[in-house]
């Protein structure tokens, strides 16, 4: 163990909390926090800004909503926005009301414990409005679409909804077929684009500027590396965004800077332990936290192990995978001219600026998975049946023709199966005039001349299997196909 060294910006000697290789005391700490959450809470704020100025005359009054899952992380971000953008009625600036908005707080209920995580919530943001959601919300208006597997996939038409059709839909994802960790990494994976697509169709019909989801640092990086191993990796540059425009929602991450232990240290330093609280694990090595029930946990308890021994880990993750750039983007960025911002200041006007300028996915203009709504190759379905035994023709009105690589993975349960998909699969693949173009996505241009150099430099031959050489672009390219 090195030896306790003081703060790391005031030299004091109290430190509260080690982050990585810096040591810092409370109030320090708490300076740090809150410039980490800087970038959101603007990103928020000029979303509040350009519904309540902006377009003031299409929308309801302002509005945002936070997901709450019920853990740590979720009631620190509630407690965190809530503290930096509330700004009371008798706010003594007249220039800050047009920032003044409700806040929702979407809470995906199927486990019976609303009330408990309702009340936590009345005490840590008592203005917030609490909404309960419920997986069958994915159907909207009662109505869902029968799908059955032949294989391929075949549709039939849109029907009544009934009570447990979301508990049977993640039930049939656990039919024998396979081993049963991929049961369960399937029934995880539904359920994570059900509770998507719950979370942001409420946001979108409660006319939320924003929405903001709790994952932290290491859940972002098991993620990531969960979406590679999954063949997911195309979606990353889109769904594993920092900040994204979908439809007219934000999505944001406001803690994906942030370690576990950081969210823990600011609950206790806030009074807001949760309902339940895991106990820390004192061995934390792989052998003794490995989870293999599932891919998502299995990604998860490699990140937790390796993160304790090396520090950098999630950043490092995270950072790799920011790297994957979104390409195309006359048609992805928003194309509107800047607006008008009257009545907020120079200040208001950039944050709103800012905000319009980020990245946007429209799952109606672009090639999107119409289950999972997110980027979806052409050809995915058709590339899988070659590789497979079990070759499948399919028809164009076929849902497989539609599916993103992984939503293939995750449909992928016994013949025969009856399935209620929600009914805008239907529409997604049903509509006539669906683009048929992808998202380009590339790794950026290699900055590094010594990798250049290094890779054009002739390869001695070895024995039979003497490589033949490849020409930096065209290897890039062949990358780049792979991604989508
Ligand atoms: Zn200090
Ligand atoms: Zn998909």
């Amino acid at each position: 163990m090195p030896p306790p060294r003081g703060c790391i910006r005031c030299r004091r000697d109290e430190c509260v909390l080690a982050v990585r290789e810096a040591s810092y005391c409370a109030p320090c700490y708490a300076r740090v926090f809150d410039e980490k959450m800087r970038a959101s809470l603007d990103q928020t704020r000029g979303a509040i800004l350009r519904q309540s100025v902006v377009r003031a005359a299409e929308t309801a009054p302002p509005a945002y909503a936070i997901v709450c899952d019920g853990s740590v992380a979720s009631y620190v971000l509630v407690h965190a926005m809530y503290r930096l953008l509330y700004v009371p009625h008798a706010h003594p600036s007249p220039a800050r009301a047009p920032e003044r908005a409700r806040l929702d707080v979407l809470y995906v209920d199927d486990g019976g414990h609303a009330d408990d995580v309702r009340a936590h919530i009345a005490r840590v943001a008592p203005d917030a409005v609490f909404v309960a959601c419920q997986l069958s919300d994915v159907y909207q208006h009662g109505q869902g679409v029968v799908c059955t597997r032949q294989p391929p996939w075949t549709m039939g038409e849109i029907t009544e909804a009934h009570e447990t059709a979301a508990q049977d839909l993640l039930a049939a994802m656990l039919l024998r077929h396979g081993t049963p960790s991929a049961g369960a990494t399937r029934a995880e994976d539904m359920r994570r684009l059900l509770c998507r697509r719950v979370l942001h169709d409420t946001a979108c019909a409660r006319q939320c500027a924003a929405l903001l989801f709790p994952q932290d640092a290491t859940q972002t990086a098991a993620y990531v590396l969960d979406a590679l191993a999954k063949g997911a990796g195309h979606k990353l540059p889109v769904e594993g965004a920092a900040s994204l425009w979908v439809q007219d929602v934000l999505h944001l991450h406001p803690l994906r800077a942030f370690l576990p232990h950081e969210c823990a240290y600011y609950a206790r330093a806030h009074g807001l332990a949760p309902p339940a609280e895991a106990p820390a694990a004192t061995d934390m090595t792989y052998e003794s936290i490995s989870d293999k029930s599932s891919m998502g946990h299995l990604a998860q308890s490699l990140i937790t192990a390796l993160q304790h021994g090396v520090s950098s880990t999630s950043s490092t993750v995270i950072g790799t995978a920011s790297k994957l750039v979104l390409q195309d983007t006359p048609k992805l960025w928003p194309t509107v001219p800047a607006d008008a911002c009257p009545g907020i200041g120079a200040k208001g006007a950039a944050l709103v600026r800012s905000v319009q300028a980020l990245p946007r996915w429209d799952w109606d203009e672009r090639r999107a998975c119409p289950l999972c709504r997110w980027p979806a190759q052409e050809g995915a379905a058709q590339w899988t049946s070659q590789r497979s035994i079990r070759h499948a023709a399919f028809a164009v009105h076929d849902l497989d023709a539609h599916l993103c690589y992984a939503c293939l993975q995750v449909l992928d349960i016994p013949t025969g199966t009856r399935l209620l998909l929600p009914p805008d699969v239907h529409d997604l693949v049903r509509r006539p005039e669906r683009p048929a173009a992808s998202v380009r996505v590339v790794a950026p241009a290699a900055q590094d001349e010594s990798m250049r150099d290094a890779l054009a430099q002739p390869h001695a031959p070895r024995t039979s299997h003497a490589p033949t050489r490849v020409a930096p672009d065209a290897m890039r390219d062949q990358v780049a196909s792979y991604l989508l």
